[in-house]
């Protein structure tokens, strides 16, 4: 029998990256010593006071059944007041407006499901995380890609948004702190988003994964935080890159509660919720004191001093961020993003995501994470000397 994929699958995007991949394998075999800047995944243990936590709850039967498909009352209450003491955003409720979610890739990934009919327009900013389009499509939907450039400090330009495609658009996605730029929004953008969302009635998809980790500025809003947002929106937020839970598989869902509802029914009828004992954690990561954030912020803090001096010393530009951990550095002429990726791989032995995986605006660019500890920061900042161009 010839096995035949369904067309969603045979017309996901090519995948860019083989050739690199290729390298990359080969040089292991080699033995040579690969330094890993190209995955967004702490490297930082999950605090103990979550573990032991999930240690408790994890011997305890009540928690190993079937969970409730939309999350424990106990974890919908830690979200809500964690999302009142942090963004100052009040009187979310827990039943209606907040919905536990399997990671937030697994609710971003679902959204569109609850949301999108074949042939709505969906404002996708590139670069982006690669989800957002991917499940836009898979629901039939058709994406519209919005750009994110350096000189409007990758924020969306909603002017540039042509009338007619805005008043087609069903609904955008925004995800600041952005990866993978590293950008951050103000509330003055929140503002224009609502607005916009307003005037052509566009949902507004917010995401903020990273809200948590950031340098030197003031905490990153929510776009909650502005009047009218959960009028037209929900947010996804996430607990893997807060306090290093990536494994765990825990986020949420907040806003509108209409929406939140939507998703709900995906929900339930897709997966069976996350692990209890895994939302009993989570409950002690939110409701507990947030020190173990802010030390992980002094770690990320510290690494980039060391790889973006690095970088800087070798001649490259460095975007250096002011959140996530993720670290944008321009081609240098004449090299394409691949090119570049491939160069800090041969030469350096550092490993680079080229910043077209997020999209064709992403050219120019390779990300490197800050995932790695401050001795393998080191050496990288030290190998980066060695890329001959
Ligand atoms: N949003 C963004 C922008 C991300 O980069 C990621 C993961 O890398 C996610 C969402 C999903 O994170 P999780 O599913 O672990 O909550």
């Amino acid at each position: 029998m010839k096995i035949e994929l369904a067309a969603r699958i045979r017309e996901l995007p090519p995948y860019l990256f083989a050739d690199i991949d290729r390298k990359k394998s080969e040089l292991r075999k080699q033995g040579r010593d690969l330094i890993d800047l190209g995955i967004g995944d702490p490297d930082l243990p999950t605090p103990a006071h979550i573990v032991q936590a999930m240690q408790a709850a994890a011997a305890e039967p009540r928690y190993h059944r079937y969970p409730s498909y939309e999350g424990m009352p106990a974890f919908r209450q830690a979200a809500v007041d964690w999302y009142a003491s942090r963004f100052n955003v009040r009187g979310l409720d827990a039943d209606k407006e907040c919905c536990a979610l399997i990671g937030s890739k697994e609710g971003i990934a679902h959204f569109p499901v609850a949301i999108l009919n074949p042939g709505d327009l969906v404002l996708v900013p590139d670069p982006g995380y690669p989800v957002y389009a991917t499940w836009t499509r898979f629901v039939g939907g058709e994406v519209y890609t919005v750009p994110l450039r350096r000189e409007n400090g990758f924020l969306p330009d909603l002017k540039a948004i042509p009338a007619d495609v805005a008043k087609r658009a069903k609904m955008m996605w925004i995800n600041y702190p952005n990866n993978p730029t590293a950008a951050l929004a103000t509330r003055d953008f929140y503002k224009e988003v609502v607005d916009f969302a307003k005037r052509f009635d566009v949902i507004i998809a917010s995401d903020v994964a990273y809200s948590e980790i950031y340098y030197d500025v003031e905490p990153p809003p929510s776009f909650l935080e502005v009047d009218g947002a959960k009028d037209v929106g929900i947010e996804f937020q996430s607990l893997s890159k807060t306090y290093n839970m990536t494994g765990w598989r825990i986020g949420f869902a907040v806003g509108n509660a209409a929406l939140v509802g939507g998703l709900g029914k995906v929900k339930t009828n897709t997966d069976s919720g996350a692990f209890e004992a895994v939302q009993a954690a989570a409950v002690a990561a939110l409701s507990s004191s947030q020190a173990c954030v802010e030390e992980s912020r002094k770690i990320y803090r510290e690494r980039r001093g060391v790889l973006c001096g690095g970088l800087r010393a070798a001649g490259f530009e460095v975007l250096e961020p002011k959140a996530t951990f993720y670290v944008l550095v321009a081609c240098p002429r004449g090299y394409s993003s691949i090119e570049f990726a491939s160069k800090l791989l041969v030469d350096a032995g550092v490993v680079a995501t080229p910043a077209t995986g997020f999209g064709a605006c992403g050219e120019g660019f390779v990300r490197l994470t800050l995932c790695a500890d401050r001795a393998r920061m080191a050496e990288a900042a030290e190998r980066v000397k060695n890329v001959k161009l």
